[in-house]
This record gives C-alpha cells, sequence and structure tokens, in this order.
C-alpha cells in the first residue's frame, strides 16, 4: 500500500523555480492497477519518480506500507528501490554492452543478497516475455518492442511488488505496444501493483482506476 499526503516537488530552473508537483494526495492499495494521465508538464514522470525512490518530495509525507519513506536510512531506501519497486522507461535503458540476459541480470549488481536462482529466473523471465532465443544478443539487435520486454523482464528480476512504468509504449509502433501492454496487464494479473504514466487515451483505459494530473496537481481521480 501506497499513501502520499501533501506532496510538493519544486525544481530549480535558471533560478526560476518550477512548481512540478503542489500538493498531491494519493492512495494505492497493494495490487491495484492506475494509469496516470494529464497534459505534457503536468508533473507525471516527476511524480513517478517519487514514488519509486528516483527523487524525494521537499513538502509531505510518502508512507509505503505504512513505514514513511523520509526515514529510512540509505540502505532501506536503496532495498526499497532495488528489490520492491520495478522501473520501466519509455527509452528502455538497456545498457548497449552487454547481452539480454546481462541486462535483466543488471539488478543483481545493485543488491547485497541476491538470489541464489537469480540467472534461472531471468531465463525464465525472457521466456515469459518470448526473449529467450534472444538472451545472448545485444539489445541494438532487438526491435523496440523485444527491447522494452526485455527491459520487463529485467525489472521484474528481484520480484518487485510494485511495477512502474513511465510512457513504456512511447517509442513502439502499435503492434510492439500491444504486446507490451498485455504483458504489463499480466504482471498486474499475477498480483502485482502497476502505476503506469500515459498520455495515451486509449491506453488509460485499460486500467480500473485512472488519475489525472494538471498542474502538479490530482484533476481527476476516476475509477472504472
Ligand atoms: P510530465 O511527466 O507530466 O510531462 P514532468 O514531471 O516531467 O511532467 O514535469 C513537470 C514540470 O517539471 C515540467 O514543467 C518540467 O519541465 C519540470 N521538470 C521535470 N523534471 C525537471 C528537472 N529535473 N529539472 C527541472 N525541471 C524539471
Ligand atoms: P524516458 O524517455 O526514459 O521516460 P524522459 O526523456 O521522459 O525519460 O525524461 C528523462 C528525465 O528528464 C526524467 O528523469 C525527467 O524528470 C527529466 N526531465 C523532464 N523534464 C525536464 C526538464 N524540463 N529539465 C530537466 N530535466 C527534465
Amino acid at each position: 500500500m501506497i499513501e502520499l499526503a501533501g506532496i510538493h516537488r519544486r525544481y530549480d530552473m535558471n533560478g526560476q523555480s518550477v512548481h512540478a508537483l503542489a500538493g498531491v494526495d494519493l492512495t494505492i492499495e497493494a495490487g491495484s492497477y492506475v494509469t496516470l494521465t494529464g497534459p505534457s508538464g503536468s508533473g507525471k514522470s516527476s511524480l513517478l519518480n517519487i514514488l519509486g525512490c528516483l527523487d524525494r518530495p521537499d513538502q509531505g509525507q510518502y508512507l509505503i506500507d505504512g513505514r514513511d519513506v523520509a526515514h529510512l536510512d540509505d540502505e532501506d531506501t536503496s532495498d526499497i528501490r532495488n528489490r520492491r519497486i520495478g522501473f520501466v522507461f519509455q527509452s528502455f535503458h538497456l545498457l548497449p554492452r552487454l547481452t539480454v540476459l546481462e541486462n535483466v541480470l543488471l539488478p543483481l549488481r545493485f543488491n547485497r543478497s541476491p538470489p541464489a536462482d537469480a540467472r534461472e529466473h531471468a531465463l525464465h523471465l525472457l521466456e515469459r516475455v518470448g526473449l529467450a532465443e534472444r538472451h545472448d544478443h545485444r539489445p541494438n539487435e532487438l526491435s523496440g518492442g523485444q527491447m522494452q520486454r526485455a527491459a520487463i523482464a529485467r525489472a521484474l528480476l528481484m520480484r518487485p511488488t510494485v511495477l512502474l512504468a513511465d510512457e513504456p509504449t512511447g517509442n513502439l509502433d502499435s503492434k510492439s505496444a500491444s504486446d507490451v501492454l498485455a504483458l504489463i496487464d499480466e504482471v498486474h494479473a499475477d498480483g502485482q501493483t502497476v502505476v503506469m504514466v500515459t498520455h495515451d487515451n486509449d491506453i488509460a483505459v485499460r486500467a480500473p482506476r485512472e488519475v489525472r494530473l494538471r498542474d502538479g496537481r490530482i484533476e481527476h481521480d476516476h475509477v472504472r
């Protein structure tokens, strides 16, 4: 369970302050599927980065399962970031010199107690996303859709309870996009919490709940 209360985030840009999040209150139940929508610049990525502990709010409270993220030490914060949460980006963020399998195994480098079955689990995940035969290929030998499916396998390696996706289909053709969305639906069906940023209304309506931002505030919170 995720609880945000009174979240603010300001950025300094050339001496000017940008109020990217201007008081966000949001509760996300474990196992739910939420899309975050709103115009460009409305604060979607800023909010997702805070949810993923990639960034911290300047003001407000963020609780994960009742624990205040602000009071966690660095070790606990990186544990949350590396084990509890999987992150998927629009631009995949695969490392070009590593094979697909090595990319999927990357999260191990940030974990003090890696699971013993990680390699086996990675191969299983690659099979699940339809890339078993490509495990020793480099990212540049893959299509965009395949790269994103590899990135999803990587995000799932540590068996996170929450998957955060920032415009995961933004760089994909419509066939690849629908494969990736089907995969994300499956992740949700497995019981994981999914929060996905999208500006595409057809994608937004897939989720049972849509939270729409405008000017750093929640404009609309809609349960279908
Ligand atoms: P969205 O994801 O909805 O497009 P963002 O969260 O990326 O919105 O951005 C919200 C606002 O904050 C925008 O005005 C954006 O330019 C600004 N912003 C986001 N990240 C940064 C940053 N790292 N530094 C400065 N300004 C930023
Ligand atoms: P991706 O394509 O991987 O989702 P983006 O290109 O959307 O990533 O954003 C990359 C990073 O740039 C994000 O962490 C975002 O917070 C930051 N960002 C967004 N807007 C601005 C801005 N106006 N100034 C500086 N950084 C920004």
